[in-house]
């Protein structure tokens, strides 16, 4: 796999390589970032167009479930870390043996593959979740939402994103195949082994989101808390911060979201996925719905509006150097998904858009359109949090050829 032209080549003086798992969008927005600090990215790509491929110019492509692969592919790293959560236990477990630097640990990176171990481990430490149970079988889902109220939410606990092994359900009927799955599982030690996540279905006002990093000598930092705000189980815009939180709530957020990582061992960038529900009288408090350990979608706008954005963060913490400032750069910051639609060609929209906002901050991934599919993102930032919505709204309803001028 790896040859002579996709071996990283090294800044001279002394610089680092990090090997970064699975090169999608995530690989690809680290490498502006690396670039200004001489870091050599080398990305273990799943095809040779990848998001990252098409940046990074060491990019071999291989199988990420192969432990040999990914042992020569590691055997060129100082560090290695991940674009996303699905490289399996016993690969990660063969790096681990053989001395590769991995952020994060595996031990960590559990918590964010696995939603029933994640439940587990913050019940424990005693962080504010909605009432969960690990169910078998219908008998045992049907127990567990009549006691918290139907409907529920059932979730598969590995492999899941945007939604996709998220059900809400108001009988144990409605998740009949995937229970069928769990069966079939059971024997085989496959994904759902361990069953399905069954939530409460929380009453959240909105969802909130935190992004912290954390290095491996214990330094951290944390962004300000964001609104993410979902269309169809999908985000489609963050606004940072989140407009009119409690000080006291951010707070609070905050010391979870720093507390999580420091019991979880996590190192490199971590986001806190969140739930704001109303209280009695007019308070709120939040559960946290989950977490992911790389940097997130809900960073995203840190590009443009932080001081220090989550990838040359995530850089910083992986390579155990000090973190960056995070304060923001702007009193708001609003970040848009782009999402595919119309157009398969996305170019021609640049002249439009960039005389039309000449301040919106166009970030694609180099992504093939597909409908739906996350192909970019757009940031804008300023004093006035309405027009800053309507902007990014625009931009990428645009870039989707939902609008056409
Ligand atoms: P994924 O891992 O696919 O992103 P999530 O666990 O984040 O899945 O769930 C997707 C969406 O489903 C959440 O953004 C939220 O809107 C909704 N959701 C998830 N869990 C709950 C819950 N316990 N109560 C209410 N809504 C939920």
């Amino acid at each position: 796999m790896t040859s002579a032209e996709t071996s990283p080549r090294r800044a001279p003086g002394g610089f680092p390589v990090v090997g970064i798992i699975g090169g999608g969008q995530l690989a690809r927005m680290c490498q502006p970032p690396a670039v200004n600090l001489a870091i050599t990215l080398c990305d273990l790509a799943e095809t040779p167009d990848s998001a990252a491929a098409l940046v990074i110019p060491s990019a071999p492509v291989g199988d990420y479930t192969d432990v040999e692969v990914v042992r020569r592919f590691a055997a060129d790293c100082d560090v290695v870390t991940f674009d996303h959560e699905h490289v399996p236990a016993d690969v990660l477990a063969a790096l681990e043996a053989d001395g590769v630097v991995l952020h994060p640990s595996p031990s960590s990176l559990v918590y964010a593959q696995d939603k029933l171990a994640m439940r587990r481990r913050l019940g424990a430490i005693g962080t504010p979740c909605p009432r969960w149970a690990a169910v078998q079988d219908q008998k045992e889902l049907s127990a567990f939402g009549d006691e918290v109220g139907w409907p529920v939410v059932v979730k598969t606990p590995k492999g899941g994103y945007d939604g996709k092994g998220v059900r809400v359900v108001s009988s144990p009927e409605e998740v009949a195949d995937w229970f069928a799955l769990v069966e079939r599982d059971r024997d085989s030690g496959g994904k759902l082994a361990d069953g399905l996540l069954a939530e409460e279905k929380v009453p959240f006002s909105r969802e909130l989101a935190l992004v912290i990093a954390r290095s491996p000598s214990g330094q951290a930092s944390a962004w300000p808390v964001v609104e993410t705000v979902q269309t169809d189980g999908i985000c489609t815009q963050v606004i940072a911060p989140a407009p009119d939180l409690d000080p006291e709530l951010a707070a609070e957020v905050t010391e979870t979201g720093l507390q999580v990582a420091g019991e979880l061992g996590v190192t490199g960038v971590m986001a806190v996925e969140l739930f704001e529900v109303p209280t009695d009288g007019s308070g709120s408090r939040v559960v946290v719905n989950e977490l992911a350990m790389r940097p997130h979608n809900s960073g995203h706008w840190t590009i443009d509006g932080a001081v220090t954005s989550q990838f040359e963060q995530h850089l910083r913490a992986v390579l155990d150097l000090p973190l960056g400032d995070t304060r923001a750069r702007a009193p708001w910051t609003v970040m848009g998904n782009v999402l595919g639609g119309e157009h398969e060609s996305l170019y021609p929209a640049y002249r439009h858009l960039m005389a039309r906002d000449p301040g919106l901050k166009v970030h694609l991934y180099g992504k093939g359109v597909r409908p739906g599919r996350k192909i970019g993102h757009v940031n804008v930032s300023g004093a006035d949090l309405a027009q800053l919505r309507e902007r990014a709204q625009h931009a990428a309803d645009y870039l989707q050829g939902v609008v056409t001028e």
